[in-house]
């Protein structure tokens, strides 16, 4: 299990959970609330920033690190993850062929998003860590249809490294530089998984990351594909699980080889007023595989209207030192957007616990 990952010169320890700031905001938090949290990075996303505010932009401020005034490690996901989910939704929203990604979607003028694109938006927005546009799957698509996306998929990272090769050169700066990640597709089948995972690691990529829908059918997390595509990575390489996951479902991954994180659901769980609390102290927690160690809270309840207690009385994050359950019962009540901020600082410094607690035990 690695330790450390360098990146635009800097040092990442792992394992890592970088919470989701989409549109290079973590909602109603600053990046002083995100330090002060123990965040020690995120991920944004591509295909988002593209559109809103533009690359560009982004660029111009100096990067996203600047533009947000975010002192901590950037991801940027490729957003092919989103793009493609609209697709396979509905087909007005465009169509994949083996070029790229055509956005067909309403009020915007069409465009090709191919991964060329992706990467050269990526150094836009000087991400530390960089990932290829891969072609995912609808979670109900056909054997045929993955193992297309399958053959898509390698083809586009291999467009995706030599973008980024280019740039790059063009950089002048191959020390400090950021790193590029590729994702293995292959839905739920093993020949496909172990095919694509094989033809990436052949190319050569700084990472690798587990592409497609991480859980079962059964929402349970798919432990065995997890499996497989670690197993069929270099053992010394970053592994990262996208979009995964709940703490407990983050230390199983981990002990399978993969070292970054990111996930929606601590920020959104905050703001539907569901809070992640310990139940003993954390730091004599030994196994953190078991759902055991820790539940919710729900602070719209009635019952913590009176409640003089903190969030959760093993944690010294912001909130919990500085407000009452009663309190943000009160301000979840009246819909006043401060308590969305001390809930998000809440979730946000449990995960980092959890994170820190993982690193201990080693
Ligand atoms: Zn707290």
């Amino acid at each position: 299990m690695i330790k450390f990952i360098r990146a635009n010169g800097k040092l990442i320890s792992t394992p890592a959970f970088f919470p989701d700031a989409t549109r290079a905001v973590i909602k109603s938090l600053t990046p002083h609330d995100l330090a002060d949290a123990g965040v020690e990075g995120i991920v944004i996303n591509t295909y988002h920033l593209l559109f809103t505010p533009g690359s560009k932009i982004i660029k111009k401020a100096g990067g996203a690190h600047k533009f947000m005034n975010f002192k901590g490690h950037i991801i940027s996901d490729s957003g092919g993850f989103q793009m493609l989910s609209l697709i396979h939704k509905s087909k007005k929203f465009g169509k994949i062929t083996d070029k790229g990604i055509k956005l067909t979607y309403p009020g915007f003028k069409e465009v090709l998003f191919t991964p060329e694109k992706c990467i050269d938006a990526q150094f836009d927005l000087g991400s530390d860590i960089m990932i290829c546009l891969d072609d995912c799957p609808g979670i109900d698509a056909s054997k045929k249809e993955i193992d297309e996306s399958v053959e898509r998929t390698v083809k586009w990272a291999e467009r995706c490294k030599k973008r980024f090769q280019e740039n790059l050169n063009k950089n002048g700066n191959s020390t400090n530089r950021p790193l590029l990640f590729a994702v293995v597709q292959g839905g739920s089948y093993t020949a496909l998984r172990v095919n694509c995972a094989k033809a990436l690691v052949k190319l050569s990529f700084d990472g690798y990351a587990f592409g497609g829908w991480p859980m079962t059918r059964k929402n349970e997390l798919d432990i065995k594909f997890l499996k497989l595509v670690s197993d069929n990575t270099p053992k010394n390489s970053a592994k990262y699980a996208l979009g995964v996951g709940k703490p407990e479902e983050i230390a199983k991954c981990v002990k399978m080889g993969y070292s970054i994180f990111d996930c929606v659901l601590p920020t959104r769980d905050a703001r539907h007023k569901r809070l992640y609390v310990f139940n003993k102290n954390p730091s004599k927690t030994k196994d953190l595989t078991k759902r055991s160690f820790y539940g919710y809270l729900d602070l719209g309840k009635t019952m913590y209207s009176n409640n003089k207690g903190p969030i959760d009385k093993y944690c010294s994050c912001y909130a919990c030192k500085h407000y009452t359950r009663s309190y943000i019962h009160h301000l979840f009540k009246i819909k006043d957007s401060l308590a969305h901020r001390l809930c998000t600082i809440h979730n946000v410094y449990m995960y980092t616990t959890v994170i820190k607690r993982i690193r201990e035990l080693g």
